[in-house]
């Protein structure tokens, strides 16, 4: 599809179900976190439901909350409820079925807390979490049991902590979205992390720039640039959602040099198949995004549907290895279950050994020897 044609559509979109809204009105960040679509009725006029939605929807225990911008309803297909981007954020009864291993807090973060709203697993980076809102629910969120209660979140402990341990160098920003807060409640934060003279480098998670990509506003940038090194992980699922508009956004924050790196959630039907895939990380690089951290969907309940077998995690990893540019291709995690951190999986390069080489695969499945030879005495016999 051309750009002329996707954002055509969307203007086809706001004159049909906001014909009070002008085109000001839309491109306002505000404006499309006050529009969303919250209740089965008003969604069920711009998309045509599947009895899984429609009863998931009449049926919502808010477990997890859900939410629909505007901007990101006008790019889901109105008929087809297997669509990729209807599927993040419309619940289906798929998400009431719990399947085994599953659980609220798969990772054990209530465990990891040092400090309310601080979470700490390694030595020298941590993890704020600023807010418990998002723009949207998506609906395999790994801390789905906190986001979505609006509940006030005090700062105050977690900058305390930060500032008595000297060792953290790294401190995530994340919630919810961060990118929800007030341009100024953010700065007040950034302002404040930045007084720790520790802190080297400071990091926003967030969707917004794909879920409302007008979030990203020049009093935005303009903000957040004089608290550099900053880097901004950048939660993108399907290239679908690298419309002209979301560039845009994506443009102004490496325009004003915000390392972007990409985070994905390999999710079955939405982009666990290879062209998706290479479309979607060639997409990002295309953007300046560097894509980081390609994830194994964490066992959350209710989101088995989602799930792709680690071994075909890795045969799509087989087909991005060695076949994209090298900045293209995230490294593929899991998070483990129980607070193990993240730890990469990757196909088998290491084919053993013969004598003293070191036999290794390439990407086409072809062998090489590397002379290797092993020293003697350091072998355990
Ligand atoms: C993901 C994560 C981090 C950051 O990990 P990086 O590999 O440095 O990106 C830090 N703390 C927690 C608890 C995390 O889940
Ligand atoms: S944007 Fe992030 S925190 Fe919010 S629902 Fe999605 S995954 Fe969860």
């Amino acid at each position: 599809m051309s750009d002329w044609f996707i954002t055509q559509n969307r203007t086809a979109f706001r004159k049909r179900f906001f014909p009070e809204a002008t085109r000001q009105m839309w491109s306002d960040w505000r404006w499309q976190l006050r529009h969303r679509f919250r209740d089965a009725t008003s969604l069920a006029r711009v998309l045509h439901l599947s009895d899984s939605e429609q009863t998931a929807l009449d049926r919502h225990t808010q477990a997890i909350p859900w939410a629909i911008t505007p901007y990101y309803a006008a790019l889901m297909d109105p008929e087809n409820p297997l669509h990729p981007l209807r599927r993040t954020l419309v619940p289906t009864l798929a998400e009431h079925i719990v399947t085994p291993g599953e659980s609220i807090d798969p990772l054990d973060e209530t465990t990891a807390i040092v400090a309310p709203n601080l979470i700490r697993r390694h030595i020298d980076r941590v993890v704020l979490l600023t807010t418990d809102l998002c723009a949207g629910y998506c609906r395999y969120c790994t801390r789905s049991r906190l986001v979505g209660e609006g509940k006030p979140i005090t700062w105050e402990p977690a900058l305390a902590y930060i500032t008595t341990h000297p060792e953290i160098r790294d401190v995530l920003i994340s919630g919810g979205d961060p990118l929800l807060l007030s341009t100024n409640r953010l700065e007040c934060l950034l302002k404040r992390l930045r007084a720790i003279p520790h802190v080297e480098l400071i990091r926003i998670g967030s969707r917004m720039p794909l879920l409302v990509p007008m979030r990203v506003t020049r009093k935005l940038v303009g903000m957040l640039k004089p608290y550099h090194p900053l880097g901004l992980s950048l939660h993108a699922t399907h290239p679908d959602e690298l419309t002209p508009e979301a560039g845009a956004s994506l443009e102004r924050l490496a325009d004003a040099g915000i390392l972007l790196a990409g985070q994905t959630v390999l999710l079955a039907g939405i982009n666990d198949d290879l062209e998706t895939l290479r479309t979607l990380m060639r997409g990002l690089v295309r953007h300046r995004v560097r894509p980081y951290y390609l994830y194994q969907c964490d066992p959350i309940s209710g989101s088995g549907h989602f799930r792709v077998p680690v071994s075909r995690g890795l045969t799509l990893m087989e087909g991005l290895v060695g076949h994209l540019s090298g900045y293209a291709v995230p490294r593929y995690v899991i998070d483990a279950p129980g607070g193990g951190g993240k730890i990469p999986i990757a196909p088998a390069t290491l084919a053993g050994r013969e004598g003293d080489d070191l036999l290794i695969k390439n990407h086409l499945g072809q062998f090489y020897r590397y002379p290797d030879p092993e020293i003697e005495g350091e072998k355990p016999c």
